[in-house]
């Protein structure tokens, strides 16, 4: 293939023009990365040529070289990894493959988050392109291992195109060379690299070297300097970081600036972790890990193409850094190292899946999270919110996925509830230590909002009582109620399902004997309402749950309710037709009002109308559209001429 030249995808450019124009607070970031990345080419070779030597061809000597060239204002860093194709280099650099991109960079934009929040930027790990923020060229110069095909030179300024050409290359993998702008050039100095490695790619188990030439006197054979022999330059290569393995080494040794570095190693993330968890585990499964709970949701948490799992390790070797088995979905924000005592160095994809030992290690993971996640909440209610803000989602996902772990899980979640500001949250627990005593059920509501929630009728009977009510505003709330049935012995229910009854024995005869007098007096009534009404509820009956308004809509015990319904459609999911049930207030007007003018005149089309009437009411309350809201508009404006009586 001769030199071409090929436009960047419009979601590349953008990306290296907020790269350039919003990383800028902290640039040293670049070589990070591209050690990073060198590091994990020699992961990716090392761990292959298990199966295939041939792809060492001879030289193992794993080491990411740095290049300091003052003469020609570049810097270059070498590693002896996998390296790329021609195919793989236009695939990696000239192209954004993940799908969420398009939706990430365009909601980068909304949020005019380049200016604001480049800490977004960095969840979505730039790599590579973080080197445009100091060089104004940059040559890549790479080969495949085990490659009998020519290498690959790739070549871009950062401005909308770039070159690549075959080119012979003698050496296995990847040598970058960034020419430096010009007010960059301190980057080759040799202090101001050994200060950056050190800061941020300690941690890497493979050396990072540099050639150091220093003068030195000669010496005489008992090491004593020779006097006036002048000075003679010697090179030696240099190794600049420690390369522990931070999970490997005792807590007590590891400072928090080793664990937060690592984090961005392993993250990408700008922030600071939310929680770091190191711990070891022995008896029927060893293993370490190192894993780190962010503070703030990746953006792509609920896309399907989101990256996920942890890395694992097997004795200090790389085998992935994407274990997914290592981790459940719902914890899928987890990021971090595994590293296991037990598992064979040449363990596949179809071993991982099926394999006892990451099964293990997966249940240790998870127990240690959720602990750590109730000891956080004990200790520190606030910073618990912070924390469940961000990703309370999932949790909730876990309670109906982790049947093992429900009962930890149950003691994580929080909800808002009509006890609650808006924005505060109470637990399980706490919402069953402050029931009044003749209170036996957990109730809550489900809806879009909690504004719409508080208005609705179904609340009217509780706030009577004093009655907390939960409210769940997550669209997975439904599914964590389907899976939770009972909080500590105590059932949960829905305030909107089923005939429900909050009162004491005497008040419940009282009400009785209403409903029945109401039953009596309004019979005629009811059936016609019931008949009118019949394509769209089920039954019309006296309610236990209104004290002020005059209606609502309920479902079966078991039956859809308003939200579920709503849910579904959204998700094209076939709702299956379940008619719900009007449930009148027997003590309001509007019965007597009804009641009369049905008494004068059986026939009269008013009636049918005020049955719509109703009905809209009820459905409009519980936040549900109405089917016919012109029709509805009218009826109401009628009613105001004939009130207004002018
Ligand atoms: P990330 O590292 O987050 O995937 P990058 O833009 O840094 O993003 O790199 C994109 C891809 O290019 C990497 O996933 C890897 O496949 C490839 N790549 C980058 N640097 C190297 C390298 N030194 N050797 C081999 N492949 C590399």
């Amino acid at each position: 293939m001769s030199k071409t030249t090929k436009q960047f995808q419009t979601e590349v450019q953008q990306l290296l023009d907020l790269v350039i124009h919003s990383l800028y607070s902290n640039r040293d970031i670049f070589l990070r990365e591209l050690i990073s990345n060198a590091s994990d080419a020699i992961d990716k070779v090392r761990f292959e040529s298990h199966s295939n030597e041939a792809l060492l061809e001879g030289n193992s000597d794993w080491k990411i070289k740095i290049v300091p060239d003052k003469d020609a204002g570049t810097l270059t860093i070498r590693d002896n990894g996998i390296g790329m194709g021609i195919a793989e280099v236009e695939e990696n650099i000239g192209t954004i493959a993940r799908s969420g991109t398009k939706a990430f960079m365009q909601s980068l934009k909304d949020k005019a988050a380049s200016t604001d929040n480049p800490e977004l930027i960095g969840q979505f790990g730039v790599g590579f392109y973080a080197s445009f923020m100091v060089a104004d060229k940059v040559t890549l110069y790479t080969r495949t291992a085990g490659s009998v095909e020519a290498g690959c030179c790739w070549e871009s300024t950062g401005d909308g195109s770039y070159t690549i050409e075959e080119c012979r290359r003698e050496q296995r993998g990847t040598e970058i060379v960034l020419h430096l702008k010009e007010e960059f050039k301190d980057y080759l100095d040799e202090w101001r690299i050994r200060s950056i490695v050190k800061k941020y790619s300690d941690y890497i188990q493979y050396p990072v070297v540099m050639d150091i030439t220093r003068s030195e006197t000669p010496k005489d054979v008992d090491g004593k300097e020779i006097e006036g022999a002048g000075t003679i330059d010697k090179t030696v290569e240099e190794t600049l970081n420690s390369m522990k393995a931070i999970w490997a080494r005792p807590k007590s040794e590891v400072t928090e600036e080793e664990y937060a570095e690592f984090y961005k190693h392993v993250s990408h993330d700008f922030e600071p972790p939310f929680k770091t968890i190191h711990f070891s585990a022995e008896g029927t499964s060893e293993f370490k890990a190192l894993v780190y709970l962010p503070a703030r949701k990746p953006f792509d948490m609920f896309m399907a193409d989101r990256k996920k799992g942890l890395q694992l390790y097997v004795k200090r070797v790389f085998i992935t850094d994407k274990c997914e088995e290592l981790i459940p979905d719902y914890l899928r924000f987890v990021k971090g190292v595994v590293d296991s005592s037990d598992l064979p160095l040449n363990v596949s994809r179809e071993i991982l899946q099926e394999d006892v030992q990451i099964k293990r290690i997966q249940k240790g993971l998870v127990s240690k999270i959720l602990s750590t996640l109730g000891e956080v909440k004990e200790k520190s209610l606030d910073d618990y919110v912070t924390f469940w803000k961000e990703f309370g989602q999932v949790i909730k996902e876990g309670v109906h996925f982790d049947f093992a772990n429900k009962e930890k899980l149950q003691e994580l979640l929080l909800f808002e509830s009509t006890a609650t500001e808006s924005g505060a949250f109470v637990s399980l627990k706490e919402y069953c230590g402050r029931m009044p005593e003749a209170q036996k059920d957990i109730y809550y509501i489900t809806g879009t909002s909690r504004d719409a929630l508080e208005q609705s009728p179904h609340l009217e009977a509780f706030r009577a009582k004093g009655y907390e009510v939960l409210f769940l505003t997550d669209p997975v709330d439904e599914w964590v109620v389907q899976a939770m049935t009972e909080y500590d012995g105590k059932p949960l229910k829905a305030v909107d399902r089923g005939d429900i009854s909050l009162d004491s024995e005497e008040e419940k005869q009282e009400k009785e004997k209403k409903r029945e007098e109401a039953k009596k007096e309004f019979a005629d009534l009811i059936s016609f309402i019931g008949d009118h009404l019949k394509d769209k509820v089920k039954e019309v009956r006296f309610s236990n749950r209104l004290t002020d308004s005059a209606c609502c809509l309920v479902a079966d015990e078991y039956g859809m309710n308003a939200n579920m319904e709503r849910i579904m459609k959204a998700l094209n999911q076939a709702v299956p037709e379940s008619k719900r049930v009007l449930e009148l207030n027997p003590e309001h007007a509007i019965l007597k009002t009804l009641s009369a003018i049905y008494d004068e005149d059986k026939t009269a089309p008013a009636l049918a109308d005020y049955a719509d009437l109703l009905y809209d009411q009820a459905l409009l309350t519980e936040g549900s559209p109405i089917k016919d809201p012109l029709r509805f508009t009218r009826l109401v404006s009628e009613l105001m001429v004939k009130a207004a009586g002018k």
